[in-house]
């Protein structure tokens, strides 16, 4: 069919529109993020169902609108993410990974590697509410900056090349830097500085736990990061949860 479109879809947002009608934002492995249109789907026996609730996972067509909305045609689950449905620490987790996704990868260019992400961390929050906590929520940060090709340099002091000594944290510089290069930076603990190291490496299942102050660090790390580059806000975590 012409102008229509079949993909999986991660459903990152869902609007009520007008009477009976929802908008959805979904993030599709090969058309980024797509705006979509769900004629009905708030009726009683639309024959959308839940799906086109936030975090579904769905096989979906969308049919290519006259504007920038797709009209939903149809809408299979894949996983429906039932378990991070009941818990508020979970949900909000999920919620927040959405959001992170929604404002790093806002147009179209396809990023397969951060739809797989995603849908893991999905899984992962669903398999067990231990990942919920903010060391996993800012690995899951760390690795869309590597996505995005804004990942901070960590191996070496980004001004003047240093390996040793690397005590702070510019991303006006663009990563860590060492002690004498660290006029615009902030401090960065040993145990922060690990933590980001760590998080790059290692799968969303396996990242360390840190203390607060070195996750509130990691997390003034990634945000400036994300401002600085992208010009994206995130929503604040560690201190949120
Ligand atoms: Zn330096």
């Amino acid at each position: 069919m012409p102008g229509s479109l079949k993909t999986e879809a991660i459903v990152l947002r869902s609007i009520r529109y007008g009477e009976a009608d929802r908008i959805v934002h979904l993030y599709t492995p090969w058309h980024g993020r797509v705006g979509a249109i769900a004629r009905g789907a708030r009726r009683a026996r639309s024959r959308f169902g839940a799906r086109l609730e936030p975090f579904f996972h769905i096989r979906a067509v969308l049919h290519e609108g006259r504007g920038d909305l797709y009209t939903v045609t149809s809408a299979d689950t894949i996983s429906a993410h039932g378990p991070l449905r009941e818990h508020a620490t979970t949900l909000d987790a999920a919620a927040r990974a959405c959001d992170a996704v929604s404002r790093l990868f806002e147009t179209s260019d396809p990023h397969p590697e951060v739809f797989r992400l995603l849908a893991n961390e999905l899984t992962l929050l669903g398999s067990d509410a231990a990942h919920a906590r903010p060391s996993n929520g800012l690995a899951l940060r760390l690795k869309l900056l590597l996505a995005a090709g804004i990942l901070p340099q960590l191996a070496t002091c980004a001004a003047c090349g240093e390996q040793e000594h690397l005590g702070g944290f510019s991303a006006a510089a663009g990563g860590v830097v060492c002690n004498s290069c660290e006029a615009a930076a902030f401090p960065l603990g040993e145990e922060s500085y690990q933590f980001l190291v760590a998080a790059v490496g290692t799968p969303l299942a396996q990242v360390p736990d840190a203390s607060e102050l070195a996750l509130r660090q990691a997390e003034r790390a990634i945000s400036e990061t994300a401002e600085h580059h992208a010009h994206v806000r995130l929503r604040p975590l560690v201190r949120a949860m």
